[in-house]
C-alpha cells in the first residue's frame, strides 16, 4: 500500500534542512535514504514521519528524526568513517550514520538490552546494512575495546558523566556526542578529543532514557 512515505520522508528532510538541524549535503542524503517506517514499530508506521520519538519494546524509544540528525552532523561524517554507537534501539541511527560513512565505513553498535538488540539486528539485515553496521548485545558503557580506536563516538542514552571508556577508545581528534544529567535536564555535548583531554561544545538540551551499566 502507498501512504506516501517517500513524500513525507522528503518533505521532513526539507524541513530539517530549513530549520538548520540538517547542514550537510551527506546528512540530507543519509536521511532521504533511510525508511524510517522500517525502523518503527509495526503499529506507529503511519506516524514514521511525524518530528517525535516513538516507543519500541520496553523504555527504549526510536529518537524523533531532528534527534537523528543533530547526533549524525555533530560527528561529522567522512567516508570510509568508523563510528561506535551506543544504544541501538532500532538500528535507525546507526543506518543513517552507514548511508552517511559509505560502504567502506563501519558502524558498531551496542544495546543492552537483548530483545531490542535482536530487534535492531534484524532490521539492519532486513534493510541491507549489515556490510556496514554491526549490532552487539552487550554493555556500551564499556564501550567495544576490540575494535577501537573510533573516530567518532555516539551515546544515544543520558548518563551523569562521559563513561570512561568510552573517551579512551576515542582516537585523538575523534568525535564523542552524548546527553549529560545537569541541573535536572539533559543537555548533549559534543567532545573532541585532543592529545591531553577535550574541548566541549553543548549543542542542546535534550530529553533521551537513562544510560544504564557498570562502567560509568
Ligand atoms: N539509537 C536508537 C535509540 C536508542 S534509545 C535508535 O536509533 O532507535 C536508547 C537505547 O539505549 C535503549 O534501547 C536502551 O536499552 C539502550 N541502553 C541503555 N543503556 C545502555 C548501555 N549501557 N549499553 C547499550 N545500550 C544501552
Amino acid at each position: 500500500m502507498d501512504v506516501g512515505f517517500d513524500s513525507a520522508r522528503r518533505r521532513l528532510v526539507r524541513d530539517l534542512m530549513d530549520s538548520g538541524i540538517i547542514k550537510s549535503e551527506a546528512v540530507a542524503e543519509a536521511m532521504l535514504r533511510v525508511p524510517r517506517e522500517e525502523f518503527v514499530m509495526p503499529e506507529y508506521r503511519l506516524s514514521a514521519y511525524e518530528d517525535r520519538a516513538l516507543p519500541l519494546l520496553g523504555d527504549a524509544t526510536i529518537s524523533a528524526p531532528h534527534m537523528v540528525a543533530m547526533l549524525c552532523e555533530a560527528v561529522a561524517p567522512r567516508e570510509g568513517m568508523r563510528i561506535l554507537e551506543v544504544g541501538a534501539g532500532s538500528g535507525y541511527q546507526a543506518a543513517v550514520c552507514a548511508e552517511a560513512v559509505g560502504r567502506r565505513g563501519k558502524i558498531y553498535t551496542i544495546e543492552i538490552e537483548l530483545p531490542i538488540a535482536v530487534y535492531a539486528a534484524q532490521n539492519i539485515e532486513r534493510l541491507g546494512y549489515a556490510g556496514v553496521v554491526e549490532v552487539f548485545w552487550g554493555d556500551g558503557t564499556l564501550g567495544l575495546p576490540q575494535y577501537a580506536p573510533y573516530d567518532a563516538v555516539i551515546v544515544t542514552a543520558a548518563a551523569p558523566r562521559i563513561p570512561p571508556a568510552l573517551m579512551e577508545q576515542l582516537a585523538v581528534g575523534g568525535r564523542l556526542v552524548i546527553p549529560l544529567e545537569e541541573g535536572g535536564g539533559q543537555i548533549l555535548y559534543l567532545y573532541i578529543k585532543e592529545a591531553k583531554g577535550a574541548r566541549r561544545t553543548a549543542l542542546a538540551q535534550v530529553a533521551f532514557v537513562p544510560l544504564r551499566g557498570s562502567g560509568i
